[in-house]
């Protein structure tokens, strides 16, 4: 049996007494039924850290390094994200793949060394909107989640996937449940051929959710969960939508 998780990333919002009070406001409406956890930018971990150490809810970086350390100005690496305590790392998620030319393989290499570094990448897949209107869509995210398979072996079993239709990022406009349903079945699919523990792998959807679509979109056989880009910016729609999800 999976556990529904479902995530908060922040991209690059936030400031630090907003971001204090939309933490307040998480930890306040406690105790969850579903795994919660948050991605914040990387100056925020340390405040993020003090603020919920004492709590169940989980933090992480919404990008890490694929490269252990050297001379890699402005990147930030897996080791250093576990020492401020980080549970999660968000790889390839699709503003990183459009506006920074990450490809599947940089991706992968990314999602290893957070592995190697006791984190859990959460990685992301999905296909733009011409993808999805040339039939392209399970082609291009069996591709995408072939890639970290093939470089992590058996340990794919410990990641997280995150489904994200590239169309439905910041757009309001959100996969149909059973859009999402199918694309995820082909992933479990996938999963499960590549590993035997591929099963308990949770396969998290993102794109638009919103506390009014969250539960049905929960409630489908192979959505463990949510990635959660605006609406986890107010502390009234992420705990509805945390709610939603348990
Ligand atoms: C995201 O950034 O991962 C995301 C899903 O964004 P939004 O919820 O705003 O569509």
């Amino acid at each position: 049996m999976r556990n529904k998780l479902v995530v908060g990333n922040w991209k690059m919002h936030g400031s630090r007494p907003a971001n204090a009070e939309l933490l307040a406001g998480i930890l306040a409406a406690r105790p969850y039924a579903a795994e919660v956890a948050v991605c914040v930018p990387f100056p925020y971990l340390g405040e993020t850290a003090a603020a919920l150490a004492a709590s169940d809810i989980r933090w992480g970086a919404q990008d890490c390094s694929a490269h252990e350390q050297g001379a890699y100005t402005g990147e930030v690496s897996a080791a250093m994200l576990a020492e401020w305590g980080c549970r999660y790392a968000i790889v390839g998620h699709s503003e990183r793949r459009a506006y920074h030319a990450e490809g599947d393989a940089l991706v992968a290499d990314k999602a290893r060394a957070a592995l190697a570094n006791g984190l859990t990448p959460i990685v992301c897949v999905g296909e733009t909107l011409a993808e999805r209107d040339a039939g392209r869509t399970e082609e291009v995210v069996a591709r995408q989640l072939a890639a970290a398979i093939d470089k992590l072996g058996e340990r794919v079993a410990e990641i997280v996937v995150a489904y994200e239709p590239v169309w439905a990022i910041g757009t309001g406009r959100t996969a149909t449940p059973a859009q999402a349903q199918q694309v995820h079945r082909l992933l479990r699919a996938q999963l499960r051929a590549a590993s035997g523990l591929g099963d308990r792998v949770r396969i998290l959807y993102g794109g638009s959710v919103k506390p009014d679509n969250a539960a049905e979109l929960f409630g489908q056989p192979d959505i463990d969960g949510g990635l959660i880009g605006g609406a986890s910016l107010k502390a009234a729609d992420f705990v509805a939508i945390c709610r939603a999800a348990g």
